[in-house]
């Protein structure tokens, strides 16, 4: 059965827009995209659905999440000069005071405010990968859960790696044909050198994607550089040894051998150009978050520089943005960038942008092969974007609407591997109103004492 929808703009992200065009589907997979007419005559038997003034796009990509933490959106705002004690709040309310079903629950919310804002595939970071592979598969997300994995301590890296590996193990028996697993390393100041060599062998012997946060904080740098700060003070008290690399925390990244499983490294913010080489020569690839980078007070990160590397947008957690919108990060990126390096706003243009959080999220992701763009042979993985709000029109070039002028409010339609899961205003596979009202719940009970 083939279906074919159609709308004023096809934007297929790899080609040029089509304007009255259309996409064929049949099953999981695209069979057609091209103007309305040449798709109807090739499939004169389908059913058709037309969404007049809107564009047809590909399911936005969001490369960094932390669904789980989907019930703190809020939560942290006082702890935000204090990049330490907000770790520490966090880690605390997730390991004391929510349980597997509050963090299944909240991961469901982040998975079904993701849907409803276009998103069709994650790079989510998680402690409770299991509960968060589920609730991807409940809402009918595609993605790849990366098992985090903490452990500072060098002494006990072989023993954190025994548990980990054994709970990494257990979390591939429930993939899916949508759902992969990674593992991702937490950081630089929270994993081990010794504990970084082990996940790194085991990842290459067994071909899993890798995602670790990287040059975000100056405490971070400071650690690395010179062994003191913050994070450096924390080692201390817990009696655990350090001796600084002296290098940035990507050229330890390069020392330790992370990077030979070409990671996704997050956020980037600090970061010279010997750094971005680096990343380059080892195809490594990076997640950009403007929106948490900024909330958080880290600072920008250098996006121009990025062009030249594989990489992608990241919402990181509603904990630090506080919404997940790749369109709002698409046009925060640009904007930040023209007004950092107005030299490169050439380059920094609505269809890069446009790019990065589609196709470009997707290679970062290694999913290239499958999703990311609107075209033959791909997973039907598409939304619909609505262009005829007071916002938005008129609207001359629909790249740029889209970037400039549209969120994931204006999103109608959310399609993946041709399952319709977001319509109609409502998630079609989960029951929302049953999770709005565990979510606040949750709220009340993180709000208590
Ligand atoms: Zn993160």
């Amino acid at each position: 059965m083939t279906k074919i929808y159609s709308a004023r703009w096809v934007v297929p992200v790899t080609a040029p827009p089509i304007a009255d065009g259309a996409v064929a589907v049949e099953g999981a997979r695209i069979v057609a995209v091209g103007p309305r007419a040449d798709v109807r005559a090739q499939f004169p038997d389908a059913t058709t659905e037309d969404f007049g003034a809107a564009a047809l796009m590909p399911g936005l990509v969001n490369c960094h999440t932390h669904l789980e933490l989907t019930a703190m959106r809020g939560f942290l705002e006082a702890e935000e000069g204090n990049f330490f004690a907000w770790l520490r709040k966090l880690t605390l309310a997730r390991m004391l005071r929510l349980t597997a079903d509050d963090l299944r629950v909240s991961a469901a919310w982040g998975a079904v405010e993701a849907v409803r804002a276009g998103v069709t595939c994650v790079g989510d970071a998680a402690s409770s990968a299991d509960a968060c592979l589920a609730a991807l598969a409940d809402v009918g997300l595609r993605g790849t859960i990366y098992q985090e994995v903490f452990g500072p301590d060098a002494r006990m890296a072989q023993e954190q790696w025994i548990q980990s590996r054994a709970q990494l193990e257990a979390l591939r028996t429930d993939e899916t044909p949508l759902v992969r697993v990674g593992v991702s390393p937490h950081a630089p100041y929270t994993v081990s050198a010794p504990l970084l060599e082990m996940i790194t062998a085991y990842t290459l012997d067994q071909r899993l994607p890798v995602m670790m946060h990287a040059a975000e904080s100056e405490m971070e740098t400071l650690l690395m550089r010179a062994g003191c700060g913050v994070f450096a003070d924390d080692y201390a008290r817990r009696g655990i040894e350090w001796r600084a690399p002296c290098v940035s925390p990507i050229q330890y990244l390069a020392q330790v051998g992370v990077l030979r499983a070409r990671p996704l490294l997050v956020h980037c913010i600090r970061v010279d150009d010997a750094d971005i080489e680096t990343i380059k020569i080892f195809d490594a690839r990076v997640a950009h978050c403007p929106k948490s980078n900024a909330k958080l007070g880290h600072g920008h990160a250098p996006y121009h520089k990025f062009l030249k590397l594989k990489h992608g947008f990241g919402s990181d957690s509603v904990a630090s943005n506080n919404t997940c919108d790749l369109l709002a990060e698409a046009s925060t990126a640009l904007l930040m960038a023209r007004a950092h390096a107005p030299d490169a706003l050439a380059e920094l243009t609505a269809q890069q942008a446009l790019f990065a959080a589609t196709a470009g999220g997707a290679q970062a992701l290694g999913l290239d092969a499958q999703t990311g763009a609107l075209a033959a042979g791909l997973q039907a993985d598409l939304i619909a974007v609505r262009l005829d709000g007071a916002h938005q029109l008129p609207v001359y070039d629909p790249l740029s609407a889209l970037i400039f002028a549209s969120s994931g409010r204006d999103v109608v339609l959310t399609v993946v591997a041709g399952r319709e899961i977001y319509r109609d205003g409502r998630a079609q596979t989960v029951d929302e109103e049953r999770l709005r009202a565990r979510v606040q719940e949750i709220g009340a009970k993180l709000m208590a004492n």
